[in-house]
C-alpha cells in the first residue's frame, strides 16, 4: 500500500516538473543585466572617457541628467551605430524628443539589431508610420487644472514635469513631452493640490510626468507637506522609471523624505530582466527599506518581451528585489508606436502560462484601455466554462474541468 502511495505520489510530483520544465530549460538563457554586467562595465569606461568624466560624476544623477545623449552625436562609436541609423535617428528625434542617459546607454548591447534596450531607447524609422492617434486616451478630456488627470471617483494623477531620464520610444505621453525639460510652476501645483482639498473623495494622490522623481527633492518635499495636510488623502502613489534608467536618483536624500510622509507608494517600470542591473536592484533596496511598497508596471511591447518565459523570468527576477508585478499593459494605438502593438492573444497566453506554474505573487493584472480614456479593464484568459443557476464549471490552471455548486 504505502509503495503504491508512494509511486503515485512521485508520479504526480514528476508531473509537476513536467509542468515548468520548458521555462527551467530556457530560463538561464535570458540575458540580465546582472550576468551582463561585464559588458555594462566596458561600455561605462567608453561612455565616461568619450565624456571626459569620472566615476564620481557617473554617480550623481545631476550629471546623468545634464549629460543625457539628445542626438545621434557620439553613439556610432559607442555603440555601432551606422551611418543610415544616424541619419534616421536625427530625422526621427526632430519630430519627438529623444534622450537617454549615459547609465540606459551603457544597457546597449552594441551590434545587436534586436537589443530590447535599444528599441525601448533609439528612435526608429517605424516612429514615421501614420497608424494610431497622438491622444487616444483622451487625456484632454479628462484633464482639471492643466496638470491633473481624473478618470475614476476616488483617486486621480497629478503631473508634475515633464523631464525623463531617458524618453521611451512607445512613450503615451509623448505629445506632452515638448522640446524642453520642465519641471511645472508651482502656482499651478499649488491649484491642484487646492482640488484635491476641494473634493473630499479623492484618497489616493498618484503624482507622476514625464517621471515624478525628475523633481528636485525641495519640491517633492514640499508637495509631499502639502498633500499630508488634506486628511482625506489616504495613500500617496509615485511614478517613475527612475529605477531603471536613472537609479542614481534613488538617493538616501531622497527616501529621508519619501519617508516623513507614509503611506507612500512607488510604482516603476522594468519591462525587460536585461535592465535589472546591480545598481537598479540596489535603486530598488533602498527604496524598500524606507518602507515604501514597491509595484511594477511593464508595458508588453513587439520585439521587446511578448515572449511568455522573459516575462516569466522578469516577474520571478522583480519579487527577488522585493518589487511586485501590478500591471501589464496591452500596448495603447499611440501615433509613432505602431511598431510596439501585439495582439490581445500575446498577452493572454503570457497570463495563462503564469497561473499555476509561478507564484501568484509573480502574476500581474493585464490591462488593455479602452479608447477615449473609457478605463482600465482587466483581461484574464476563461477559467470559468459555465455558469448555471445550481452549477459552475471551470477549468484548472492545467486545463482540468470541474463543477461546483453555485
Ligand atoms: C491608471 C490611472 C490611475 C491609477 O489606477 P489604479 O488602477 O488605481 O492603479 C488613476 N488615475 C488615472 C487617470 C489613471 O490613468
Amino acid at each position: 500500500m504505502t509503495e503504491i502511495c508512494g509511486m503515485i505520489t512521485s508520479d504526480r510530483f514528476e508531473q509537476l516538473k513536467n509542468e515548468i520544465s520548458d521555462y527551467e530549460e530556457i530560463k538561464a538563457g535570458i540575458p540580465t543585466g546582472i550576468e551582463d554586467y561585464e559588458r555594462i562595465s566596458y561600455q561605462k569606461k567608453k561612455i565616461l572617457n568619450y565624456l571626459n568624466a569620472t566615476e564620481k560624476d557617473y554617480q550623481d544623477f545631476h550629471w546623468q541628467l545634464r549629460n543625457r545623449f539628445t542626438s545621434s552625436k557620439g553613439l556610432p562609436e559607442l555603440i555601432q551605430l551606422s551611418g543610415k541609423e544616424v541619419s534616421l535617428l536625427d530625422k526621427v528625434a526632430s519630430k519627438y524628443r529623444f534622450a537617454i542617459s549615459p547609465y540606459y546607454l551603457s544597457l546597449i548591447e552594441p551590434g545587436n539589431e534586436n537589443c530590447a534596450i535599444k528599441k525601448q531607447s533609439i528612435p526608429s524609422v517605424d516612429e514615421l508610420n501614420d497608424l494610431g492617434e497622438l491622444d487616444p486616451m483622451d487625456v484632454k478630456g479628462h484633464t482639471i487644472r492643466d496638470i491633473m488627470t481624473r478618470r475614476y471617483p476616488d483617486r486621480l494623477i497629478i503631473k508634475i514635469t515633464n523631464v525623463c531620464g531617458m524618453f521611451c520610444r512607445f512613450c503615451q505621453r509623448r505629445r506632452l513631452i515638448g522640446e524642453c525639460d520642465k519641471v511645472v510652476q508651482k502656482e499651478k501645483i499649488k491649484n491642484a493640490i487646492d482640488y484635491v482639498h476641494e473634493n473630499e473623495e479623492i484618497r489616493d494622490v498618484l503624482i507622476t510626468g514625464g517621471d515624478a522623481f525628475l523633481a528636485s527633492d525641495d519640491l517633492l518635499d514640499w508637495l509631499l507637506g502639502e498633500l499630508r495636510r488634506i486628511s482625506h488623502v489616504e495613500i500617496i502613489r509615485f511614478g517613475t522609471r527612475t529605477p531603471v534608467t536613472l537609479p542614481q536618483r534613488i538617493t538616501k536624500n531622497l527616501t529621508d523624505i519619501l519617508k516623513k510622509y507614509h503611506p507612500v507608494f512607488v510604482n516603476t517600470h522594468f519591462n525587460h530582466p536585461r535592465e535589472i542591473t546591480p545598481e537598479a536592484k540596489q535603486a530598488c533596496e533602498i527604496l524598500s527599506d524606507a518602507g515604501i511598497p514597491l509595484g511594477n508596471q511593464m508595458v508588453l511591447l513587439n520585439g521587446v518581451n511578448n515572449n511568455k518565459y522573459l516575462v516569466r523570468k522578469l516577474n520571478q527576477m522583480l519579487l527577488t528585489m522585493r518589487v511586485k508585478p501590478y500591471y501589464i499593459f496591452h500596448p495603447k494605438k499611440v501615433k509613432g508606436t505602431s511598431h510596439f502593438w501585439v495582439k490581445i492573444e500575446d498577452g493572454l497566453e503570457i497570463m495563462e502560462s503564469f497561473r499555476g506554474r509561478t507564484s501568484g505573487l509573480a502574476i500581474p493584472t493585464y490591462i488593455i484601455n479602452g479608447p477615449k480614456g473609457i478605463g482600465k479593464t482587466p483581461i484574464l484568459p476563461n477559467y470559468l466554462l459555465y455558469l448555471g443557476k445550481d452549477t459552475a464549471t471551470f477549468r484548472n490552471w492545467q486545463g482540468k474541468p470541474f463543477k461546483v455548486k453555485n
